[in-house]
């Protein structure tokens, strides 16, 4: 049976659509009703004209026009003849691009996780970026009495900030361009915020650790000025841990790299391959489901579907929208 959809076409830089077409189930996959839909990071750098280079996680020739979407969640409402670890009515959290900005969408079943008991299907559609930006948290190795610094307060950001909070860190600072997103991270308990375009994070955090530097710092900001930043108040032998996708070449003064010693963590996506994922997943949800993690105050705004290219304009200009989603 063939189900109709509209999904989103991304036909240019800022030239957003949505179509109609028509999903046929593969043997081995299943078709999605979504609940809801996120829009990351990355939807919007793809938005404003600049499409990443293929890699093992983006397996797309990055060319328009662009089926574009990947963070949603929904419920299984047709499954392929081989399919059987899903049935039709389980819940899943979506990982993969499969055009998810749609009423409905196809997946491979390797590309599901079922969504864990005791996570509402509003969280659950955002259940990809929670799981990756906790998976950074998880393994940063923030110990307790550490001064940590977050570079980037986006939804990762945030939610980084927050886990290491929770881990025991003495102090969390928070560094970011936009004063609203400081104001977000300065209401879910971060310590400090820095407006780097107004302060010098580096003589701040100097200050903060009696000319020590930082012990952990995570890089979520993704700028060659973000990576510079860090890469000069963190202490000795510090933990330097990545998550940002930075998706163009950026230049970087890394001489403190090799005379300090620094350690260096590679956190990045909870799926890195789908059997890790698999694995990991329910522990980095389970902080959410408990009420450690504070999601719902970082979904800032809600559109119909029908209102994509709305919704992708204020991603493009507002300071203080840090989860857009979507609704079919
Ligand atoms: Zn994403």
């Amino acid at each position: 049976m063939a189900i109709m959809t509209r999904a989103a076409l991304l036909k240019g830089p800022y030239d957003i659509d949505l179509i109609e077409k028509e999903l046929v189930c593969d043997e081995d996959g299943v078709i999605v009703k979504n609940h809801k839909m996120g829009i990351c990071g990355s939807d919007k750098i793809f938005y404003r004209g600049k499409l990443p280079p293929k890699t093992a996680e983006f397996r797309y020739d990055p060319a328009f026009p662009f089926p574009l979407g990947h963070e949603s969640g929904g419920t299984i409402v047709e499954v392929g003849s081989r399919v059987s670890d899903y049935k039709v009515g389980d819940q899943v959290i979506a990982f993969g691009w499969n055009n998810n900005y749609a009423d409905y969408f196809k997946s491979k079943t390797w590309q599901l996780q079922p969504v864990p008991e005791g996570l509402n299907m509003d969280l659950a559609s955002l259940g990809e970026p929670i799981a990756c930006a906790m998976y950074s948290g998880l393994n940063s190795q923030v110990q307790l009495g550490d001064t940590v610094v977050i570079m980037g307060g986006g939804f990762a950001g945030q939610i980084i900030a927050q886990c290491s909070k929770a881990k025991g860190a003495h102090k969390v600072v928070v560094v970011d361009t936009l004063e609203g997103k400081l104001k977000i991270a300065k209401g879910l308990g971060t310590d400090v915020t820095v407006n780097i375009t107004k302060e010098d994070p580096v003589a701040i955090v100097k200050e903060l650790t009696g000319g020590t530097g930082a012990d952990v710092v995570v890089e979520a900001a993704g700028s060659a000025d973000s990576f510079n930043a860090a890469s000069e108040l963190i202490r000795h032998n510090g933990k330097f841990v990545f998550y940002s996708w930075v998706t163009e070449p950026i230049t970087l003064n890394i001489s403190r790299w090799h005379d300090d010693g620094l350690q260096f963590i590679n956190t990045c996506l909870v799926h890195h391959t789908w059997q890790e994922r698999f694995v990991w997943t329910p522990e980095t949800l389970r902080p959410v489901i408990t009420g450690q993690i504070d999601i719902d105050s970082l979904i800032t705004h809600e559109f119909p579907l029908d209102q994509i290219k709305k919704a992708f304009d204020l991603a493009d200009k507002d300071d203080t929208a840090i989860k857009i989603m979507l609704r079919p």
